[in-house]
């Protein structure tokens, strides 16, 4: 772990080369349908291995590719090396979702959208199979994002709000842009099965999300009761450490087959809410 005092401008520099070097890679979340159990999609999480440093957290260094200019290199990176695991997932007979968190600053960027459909072409990625997720807050540049935002709906790709409850201007991003999944923040999930007014909150987003017809997803799901809770509560998907941890790309196959023979037992939110 990278002690806080290291000098910022020394790892930024070190992150440059990082991205030639190899030392970052990605780490799949996969988020399952409550209901059934069924995977619906997986998150890409960056991770970065510093030689000297060990694991970086992307809490640090995405900011820092954000100060130090180098946040669209990092982006590119990431969908491309994303892009190329979805072809060896889809040559394993395995064709789901890819979610990208792509920061606010790469958005500005108005002509991203069609440089990423480009890419899915090249790669034989059907646009349909992305999700591009977005922090509240990208509400800076509000006209400029929703001409960017509204590009990738136009090339197939979904829009999901990530960290709902946690930024800025979320009921105007909501009304103005056009989302179609509201990821509920885990500062809230975390708190739902012990806090009232954390779970008064989680069903009052899932039920904004609802009305204003997108789907909703729990993030931070790390244990059967709040799992069980959020069933009884109607959300429609969830991700977390209770359904599986982020996971190198090879070991999502072998993860499925483990988990699509625990749900023949027994369906998930059945036996979430059997025990709550
Ligand atoms: P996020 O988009 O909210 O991603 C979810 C984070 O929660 C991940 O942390 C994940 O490992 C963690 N997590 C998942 N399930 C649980 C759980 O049950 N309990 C707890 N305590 N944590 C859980 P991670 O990988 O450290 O990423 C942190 C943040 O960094 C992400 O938050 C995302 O905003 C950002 N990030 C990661 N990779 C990238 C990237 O490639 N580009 C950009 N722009 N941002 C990235
Ligand atoms: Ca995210
Ligand atoms: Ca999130």
């Amino acid at each position: 772990m990278i002690p806080i005092s290291a000098d910022e401008a020394a790892l930024a520099t070190d992150l440059q080369f990082a991205l030639d070097r190899g030392e970052l890679s990605l780490a799949f979340q996969p988020k399952v349908e409550i209901a059934s159990g069924r995977l619906t999609g997986v998150e890409a999480l960056s991770r970065w291995s510093h030689p000297l440093h060990g694991a970086v957290e992307p809490d640090l260094f995405v900011p820092l590719a954000e100060r130090y200019g180098l946040i669209d290199q990092l982006t590119d990176w990431l969908v491309r090396t994303g892009l190329k695991q979805w072809g060896a997932w889809k040559d394993q007979g395995l064709k789901t979702n890819l979610a990208f968190n792509v920061s606010a600053l790469s958005l500005r960027d108005i002509y991203f959208p069609d440089y990423l459909h480009r890419l899915c072409l090249v790669e034989g990625v059907p646009p349909a199979c992305l999700t591009i997720e977005v922090t509240e807050g990208a509400t800076q540049h509000m006209v400029r994002l929703l001409d960017t935002l509204t590009r990738f709906r136009l090339k197939g790709m979904s829009l999901s709000l990530d960290d709902f409850g946690t930024g800025y201007s979320s009921l105007l991003q909501l009304r103005q842009l056009p989302y179609c999944e509201l990821k509920i923040d885990r500062c809230f999930v975390r708190e739902a099965a012990t806090s009232r007014e954390s779970r008064l909150i989680v069903k009052a987003v899932i039920d904004l999300a609802h009305g204003l017809g997108l789907s909703a997803t729990a993030e931070g799901v790390e244990d059967e009761e709040t799992l069980g809770l959020l069933a009884g509560l109607g959300c429609d998907n969830a991700q977390g450490f209770f359904i599986a941890r982020p996971m190198q790309g090879a070991e999502l196959a072998p993860w499925l087959i483990e988990a699509d023979a625990a749900r023949k037992v027994i369906p998930i939110s059945a036996a979430a809410a059997g025990r709550s």
